[in-house]
């Protein structure tokens, strides 16, 4: 009999490592979202900080400018004399750190004051950007410059704030600058956290890079208006996305913000592999131990199937040993029953005969007696080979139905066809040539009856092996050493006759 349990026990660990691999999976993606989630969140909070500074700053500067417009403004400045005018024009604006001089220019781009030499240096700053914005528009405000190098290195670069000086009917009379270095910027970007591969940045609104972490002086200036990565902040305030650098190939999660009344856009970038660094360490770990536990889970399965298989063999193996007779090796009288049911409802629906040969060894007992009960028992099992060996097709059965009683059954034999084969294994035995010197023919014999549902419709398989067992009793009255067929007229004969043996 097939059991299917061996491969439940390996389908059934299959689907549980599939779960265990699903949760271990779900559980992964979690924490990769929530390393993005809070990369994202990191990010975001470092531009808004970066905002806050720099609006803060700028608002003194503004401030600073505006003491500076209020004070020359003021008809009684040109009274004071040199040092106190210089006091009173730029005593605000000493508050202000970081912030470098200030300039207060004429009309013409002359140079009047200067917050750090009066009389200022010979100067003129019409060609500047500021200047010419300022005195292009009376609605810009104020204004944030381009980078200006300093002559002593890239490091003191600065950039300019200023502001647009009216006379009383609006029209132009100069600009009032600060100037502020861009080394602001860089401790301003400096000392936060953002992995190995991050950056931060700082643009006019333009696009103009004013500083950039990791640091490269040589790149401040440059209009970034081009590249993909700034046009994708677009025209919103604030914003994040992946991207590709342009310089490096590698990916990273940008967050930027345009700093509030100010044409500054901050952008911080962290790297996918930085954000990801820890994740990647624990999926490995999480990972390695749901494969280790996948795979004992399933050894362990397919030991167990193995086991289980195991010990199915040898279940069957009994069951055979259980319907096998010890001493002859052919099936015992209980396996014979089993199989004859069997047959006998296969014949009826295939509507074929079903044959039964009984067999009886002829004065055994005699036998015993001479050559003792292990000689009996070898001649026995001599017979049942040769009885064996009269079953020859897969369906045939023969069994020792009791003593020194065999049967065997045949399906798809017809009455006719039984007889011959009965005949055959009668001289089969007496060929064995197994001296038996209490007998007429001076060796073993045995006597045969046959019967076939082709003769007679039997109403089961007992009735047919008691048609046979009527056919033996008549062989053994008949002489022994001879087949005999069941014939009808036997049935009226045997009826009521009792067991005669
Ligand atoms: P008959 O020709 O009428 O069949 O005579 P018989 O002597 O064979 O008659 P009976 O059936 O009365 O005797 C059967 C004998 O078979 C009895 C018993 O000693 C012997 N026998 C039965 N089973 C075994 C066995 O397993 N081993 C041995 N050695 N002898 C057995
Ligand atoms: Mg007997
Ligand atoms: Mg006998």
């Amino acid at each position: 009999m097939m059991n299917r349990r061996p491969n439940v026990v390996i389908a059934i660990s299959i689907v549980l490592a599939a779960v265990l691999t699903a949760v271990a999976g779900w559980v992964m993606a979690q924490m990769r979202e929530d390393a993005l989630a809070s990369a994202r969140a990191a990010t975001f909070n470092m531009t808004l900080l970066f905002e806050r500074d720099t609006q803060r700053n700028f608002d003194v500067y503004a401030l600073s400018l505006q003491g500076v417009i209020d004070a020359i403004d003021d008809p009684r400045l040109a009274e004071l004399p040199d040092n106190l005018r210089q006091s009173v024009l730029f005593d605000r604006s000493a508050t202000a750190k970081s912030l470098g001089e200030i300039l207060v220019a004429n009309a013409n781009g002359d140079v009047i004051f200067d917050s750090r030499v009066s009389p200022p240096r010979k100067l003129n700053v019409a060609g500047r950007d500021y200047f010419v914005a300022q005195r292009d528009s009376p609605h810009t405000g104020l204004y944030v410059s381009h980078p200006m190098m300093a002559r002593d290195g890239p490091d003191d670069a600065t950039i300019g704030l200023s502001r647009r000086l009216e006379k009383p009917d609006g029209s132009f009379a100069g600009v009032v600058v600060g100037t502020m270095r861009l080394d602001y910027f860089r401790r301003l970007m400096s000392g936060i956290e953002i992995g190995a591969h991050g950056a931060v940045t700082l643009t006019l609104a333009d696009g103009t890079l004013l500083m950039r972490r990791p640091y490269a002086p040589e790149m401040i200036g440059l209009n970034l208006a081009g590249s993909a990565l700034f046009q994708r902040f677009g025209r919103a305030r604030e914003g994040g996305f992946f991207g590709i650098g342009p310089v490096d190939g590698v990916r990273r999660w940008f967050a930027f913000r345009r700093v509030e009344g100010y044409p500054l856009v901050f952008s911080v970038a962290v790297a996918a592999g930085d954000i990801y660094t820890k994740w990647r360490a624990r999926a490995w770990i999480i990972g390695s131990l749901t494969a280790l536990l996948d795979a004992l889970l399933i050894a362990f399965a397919v030991l167990l199937s193995r086991q289980l298989r195991r010990r199915e063999l040898l279940e069957d193996e009994l069951r055979a040993l259980a319907g096998t007779d010890a001493l002859t090796a052919l099936a015992n009288r209980r396996a014979f029953e089993a199989r004859a049911d069997h047959e006998w409802l296969r014949a009826r629906r295939a509507g074929q005969p079903l044959a039964v040969m009984m067999l009886d060894v002829d004065r055994f007992k005699p036998f015993n007696d001479r050559y003792g009960h292990t000689a009996g028992d070898a001649a026995l099992a001599s017979v049942a080979r040769s009885i064996g060996s009269h079953a020859r097709r897969p369906a045939d059965c023969a069994a020792r139905y009791g003593g020194e009683e065999f049967v065997l059954l045949l399906p798809d034999t017809n009455a006719a066809q039984a007889l011959a084969h009965a005949e055959k294994l009668r001289s089969a035995i007496e060929t064995l040539d197994i001296p038996h010197a209490d007998s007429p023919n001076n060796v073993l014999t045995a006597s045969v009856g046959v019967a076939s549902t082709s003769a007679r419709d039997f109403e089961s398989w007992r009735a047919l092996v008691e048609a046979a067992d009527a056919a033996l009793y008549k062989a053994k009255r008949g002489g022994r050493n001879r087949v005999a067929v069941w014939q009808p007229s036997f049935a009226r004969a045997h009826q009521g006759a009792g067991p005669e043996f």
